[in-house]
């Protein structure tokens, strides 16, 4: 398979073309941004560290049914995955309160929820990807009932399957954003998911290990993302 033409820069990823116009070529990058674009700066191999991270979640959700875009490594930072339509709804999967729910609901930071709060924003970089409901998605047509449906049922199911996971390494899944496609029909999950996209915390010492570090200017961000990665590889199930 080869690296064709770029067809789309994001913020974090460059997307190619390759000569099978279901699969793309998908390049991770070391840029970062947050609050929406307007924090801007690099974090040394971030790249490379979320394009492994992201396949090793990626692999072990499909070990466990979670239909997902990913195919293969192609080297540290670069990975072949499904030519999805992607569908412009973000969902963010929530176990504890932090970032924008604490401050919209008044809550500290590491308040536990009583069970787990599924949102729904729309991915639009110009309004700031606002927060909306099923009813929005339907009422301006970026999702159809079955797609929400379909999104919101796996979000709970790879919640349960990430927590779990994660807990076996000592770490607290807070909250994470996941961004779904349609691929021949069928709705599958899409993008990352990485310390760019999660909130990470050390069980017993509650240490950030995720972009909170960047974007509140905590320091050791590569060191954290890291931390992910070893202990991701360090334990097999
Ligand atoms: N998130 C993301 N991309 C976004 C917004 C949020 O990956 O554009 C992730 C974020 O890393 C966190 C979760 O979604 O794990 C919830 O984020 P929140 O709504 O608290 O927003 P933030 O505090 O990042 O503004």
């Amino acid at each position: 398979m080869e690296k064709g033409k770029q067809i789309y820069e994001g913020k974090a990823k460059r997307i190619y073309a390759t000569g099978d116009a279901d699969v793309v070529w998908v390049e991770y990058k070391d840029d970062a941004t947050a609050f929406n674009g307007l924090k801007k700066g690099t974090i040394n191999n971030k790249g490379s560290l979320n394009n492994r991270i992201s396949a090793v979640f990626f692999e072990m959700l499909e070990s466990k049914g979670i239909p997902t875009h990913f195919i293969k490594l192609i080297n540290d930072r670069e990975m072949l995955v499904k030519h999805i339509d992607i569908i412009m709804v973000e969902v963010v999967m929530r176990n504890i309160a932090a970032g924008s729910l604490a401050k919209r609901l008044g809550l500290e930071e590491g308040t536990p929820l009583s069970r787990p709060v599924l949102e729904f924003y729309y991915k639009n970089d110009e309004l700031g990807d606002p927060l909306i409901n099923d009813y929005h998605a339907l009422a301006i047509n970026i999702a159809t009932r079955e797609q929400m449906d379909k999104m919101a049922e796996l979000a709970f199911k790879i919640n349960e399957i990430l927590v779990d996971y994660m807990d076996k390494r000592d770490i607290i899944l807070v909250d994470f954003k996941l961004e779904f496609g349609v691929f021949k029909g069928e709705v599958i999950l899409g993008d990352e998911i990485s310390p760019d996209t999660c909130r990470f915390w050390d069980k017993h010492t509650k240490e950030k290990l995720d972009k909170d570090r960047f974007r509140r200017d905590l320091g050791n961000v590569e060191e954290a993302y890291e931390e992910i990665y070893k202990r991701l590889t360090a334990t097999a199930n």
